[in-house]
């Protein structure tokens, strides 16, 4: 059902953008309208090749077997739904006028990579940028120096023409977009060499994106008129900078909070002692209290990430592990015991002693036993 656009411009697949272009001039000088006035649907058909293989995003759909013009993204020749619609029922397409050649261009979406201390603080991004701009050559007219675009013979200017068709409802007056002038109303008889008539070219620029503090990963940031050049010499689109975060080694984020495990030997979480602990703001010094358990946390307020919207910063847990020692030469091996009998520890571990406080399965195994 998709059409092979590289068999419409007679270029091998993995034709450069050059190639490409080349190819499409070739053809579009043979079958234009004005020259070739047979060849109209070929010529729609090669424009619409060269919209799709010219244009990286839309190549990439083709290439993967979509068609580019059915998710609503199609510019230059692909006509919409509404004109099908149109060519049906005459949809009141008396009130249509030709469809203007200029128009808005489309969103782009270009993805940055930040890590934990740029998310936080916020940084400043060169980006590369490639997207359509304007043709500089025809200003995005879309033709050649010193001509300028013609009113179409076929429709009279009006971008459409009319046309009887016998249905079952009796005769009826259909209009559809003009194939000659692809419903514009008018011919570009000498197309622009630079931009091959669409007033547009891709360029690769690079662009100073400001990252404001508190992004996380999928946050996009929306710069006006950044995105691709409309045809015709029409405002560009938006681009949107979506955020990747990179995995600090350390640190895990949960919103605004920031997370990491901290391990302590068992002496030191029993006497209590300190962390040095380098944080995105410096070394700082985490209080560990004398018994600590593992598991238990201890909380910096301040030190996480800078909320988004609003004052103020997330909080840094410290998860605290308690290490138990493993290999132990005999000296400690007799000190641990001497502190184990000193602490009444010594004896077998009864299941009393690991669960001094009565559980909900340790209620429900009494409850069986007294039955
Ligand atoms: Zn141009
Ligand atoms: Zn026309």
């Amino acid at each position: 059902m998709a059409v092979d656009y590289y068999a419409v411009l007679d270029v091998p697949r993995d034709a450069s953008p050059d190639q490409i272009k080349k190819a499409y001039r070739r053809l579009a000088r043979e079958l234009h309208p004005d020259v070739n006035p047979g060849e109209e649907e070929r010529f729609k058909e090669v424009t619409k090749a060269y919209e799709v293989l010219s244009d990286p995003q839309k190549r990439e759909l083709h290439d993967l077997g979509a068609d580019p013009f059915s998710t609503g993204g199609g510019f230059g020749s692909g006509f919409g739904f509404s004109d099908i619609m149109d060519a049906f029922f005459g949809g009141g397409g008396a009130s249509r006028g030709p469809r203007p050649r200029q128009r808005r261009g489309q969103d782009a979406l270009i993805r940055v990579e930040v890590d934990l201390a740029e998310a936080t603080f916020g940084t400043t991004k060169d980006l590369q940028v490639e997207t359509a701009a304007t043709c500089p050559t025809c200003s995005g007219q879309g033709t050649a120096p010193g001509t300028s675009p013609k009113v179409c013979d076929i429709c009279r200017g009006q971008g459409q023409v009319q046309q009887v068709t016998r249905s079952f409802l009796g005769q009826v007056m259909t209009a559809r977009p003009c194939a000659a002038c692809q419903g514009f109303g008018t011919v570009i008889p000498q197309p622009c060499v630079e931009c091959g008539g669409d007033g547009r070219v891709r360029t690769r620029r690079t662009l100073k994106v400001k990252i404001p503090p508190g992004v996380d990963g999928g946050t996009r940031i929306q710069l006006a008129g950044e995105g691709e050049a409309g045809p015709g010499g029409g405002p560009a689109g938006d681009l949107f900078v979506e955020i990747v975060e990179r995995r600090h080694p350390l640190f895990q984020r949960r919103g605004d909070d920031l997370h990491c495990t901290v391990a302590v030997p068992m002496t030191a979480a029993a006497l209590g002692t300190t962390i040095e602990l380098e944080t995105l703001d410096g070394q700082r010094t985490v209080e560990v209290r004398a018994g600590t358990q593992s598991g238990q946390s201890v909380t910096l307020d301040g030190l996480g990430v800078q909320h988004l919207r609003g004052a103020g910063r997330g909080q840094l847990v410290v998860h605290i592990e308690v290490e138990t020692p493993t290999r132990l030469d005999d000296d400690q091996v007799e000190l641990l015991r001497q502190l184990a009998a000193l602490r009444g520890e010594d004896g077998p571990t009864t299941n009393g002693q690991v669960s001094a406080d009565q559980g909900l399965f340790a209620r429900l195994r009494d409850a069986f036993q007294q039955r």
